[in-house]
């Protein structure tokens, strides 16, 4: 199975960096949106960063004109999808609006066309089974920015042929992502099981402990190999992705979060992180800008339970056999940019304390915190 022509579903955040890499790679791209107004603000977002490239001198003004030359934008989607092999589908993040859209497609792909959804959320094999072909329907979920980001987790739903898959792979290496397989359609994936319900216990540790959000943030930095504090990367993400996909995880499985209220709360008042200008923190204005963290307020916060529930649900992915722990150890660095392995943390501070310290949490606050089989195995 080859892959010559991709059509890109929306031109928002997610579908123009992804038409871009594609193009990148050789492939001819359509890219379609709702109205030729997105699609032209999408078009000048990658000129933009084509220009950039040029101006570092990655690649040629001729490549990038080449580059420009493989897109093509198109508001009709019969047209826009009559050729391609391979649709990758980023419209919003809302199941109706998802069904009514592959409902659409399906009635004027070809009968060979695989659709592939880079939803972060929502179940792969419910959505392909509204369509005539969920053995050709698969998950593609790049990370945020794809221009820059190198994971994409590859999610099969139960009824992807394993041509579909390989195809699938064999296209992100194509791009020059690294592809991680989660072997089972499970909510969150492999990456979102791991840091949306971090941010809720953070949010409980903050709360049990009296501590501040310096403090919890140094720790998780300095102490478990995190890029940045959990705070943090929670505003720049933004409240609005997090509390969505609070919703749907929990929608389908009780056991991922046990949700902080403080979640729902900022998006509820609009402070949606980094981008209204207030989220966990404040900030001056829409730029970029870092929280001050360091070793001395990192010493005020023991994050045992914080690294307790990231290894409970990356053992929980192991145990359900959607994954093991080489790929979820890729995944967290790739896709979270830790710098320390979980599992090498968790035993810097102990399998046998974690696995108490969850008992403990479980008998106080319920069976959300029951250790995993598989930690307690490693005792
Ligand atoms: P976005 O809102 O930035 O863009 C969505 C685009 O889809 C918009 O341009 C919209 O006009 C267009 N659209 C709406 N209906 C359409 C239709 N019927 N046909 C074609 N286009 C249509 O959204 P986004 O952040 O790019 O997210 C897209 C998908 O990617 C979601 O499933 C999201 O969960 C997932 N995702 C997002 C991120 C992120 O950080 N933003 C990261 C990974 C995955």
């Amino acid at each position: 199975m080859s892959v010559k022509n991709i059509t890109v579903l929306g031109s928002g955040v997610m579908g123009h960096g992804i038409a871009q890499v594609s193009a990148m790679s050789g492939y001819n791209v359509v890219l379609r949106d709702i109205d030729q107004q997105f699609l032209d603000k999408a078009m000048e977002k990658i000129r933009w960063s084509l220009e950039k490239l040029v101006s570092k001198e990655k690649i040629t003004k001729a490549e990038s004109d080449a580059i420009i030359g493989r897109i093509t934008t198109k508001v009709d989607l019969g047209e826009a999808v009559k050729s391609a092999d391979l649709v990758i589908e980023a419209v919003p993040e809302i199941m109706d609006l998802k069904m009514k859209v592959y409902a659409e497609l399906d009635k004027v792909a070809n009968s060979s066309t695989v659709f592939a959804s880079n939803t972060s959320t929502l179940p792969i094999t419910e959505i392909a089974n509204t369509t005539s072909r969920p053995e050709r329907f698969i998950g593609i979920h790049f990370f945020n920015p794809p221009q820059l980001m190198k994971l994409v987790e590859v999610i099969p739903g139960q009824k992807t042929a394993q041509d579909v898959v390989q195809m699938t792979v064999d296209y992100v290496k194509s791009v020059k992502k690294e592809p991680v397989i989660c072997k089972k359609d499970v909510p969150g994936f492999i990456v979102n099981r791991l840091f949306i319900p971090m941010v809720h216990e953070a949010c409980w540790l903050k709360q049990r402990q009296n501590l501040t959000m310096e403090q919890i943030d140094s720790a998780v930095k300095f102490k478990m190999g995190f890029p940045m504090g959990i705070f943090e990367l929670a505003d720049f993400t933004g409240m609005d992705v997090i509390h969505k996909a609070t919703i749907e995880l929990q929608i389908r499985d009780k056991k991922v979060i046990f949700p902080h209220p403080d979640v729902e709360k900022l998006f509820n008042e609009k402070k949606l992180g980094q981008k209204t200008g207030e989220g966990f923190y404040k900030y001056s204005d829409d730029k970029y800008e870092r929280v001050q963290l360091d070793e001395n307020l990192a010493s005020k916060c023991n994050p045992i339970d914080l690294v307790a529930n990231i290894l409970n649900n990356a053992a929980w992915l192991v145990t359900n056999k959607a994954s093991d722990i080489a790929e979820i150890e890729k995944a967290a660095n790739l896709g979270l940019g830790l710098k320390k392995p979980i599992f090498d943390t968790a035993r810097e501070f102990g399998i046998k304390n974690i696995v108490d310290e969850l008992n403990g949490l479980a008998r106080k606050y319920g069976q959300f915190y029951e250790p995993d089989p598989l930690i307690v195995s490693m005792q």
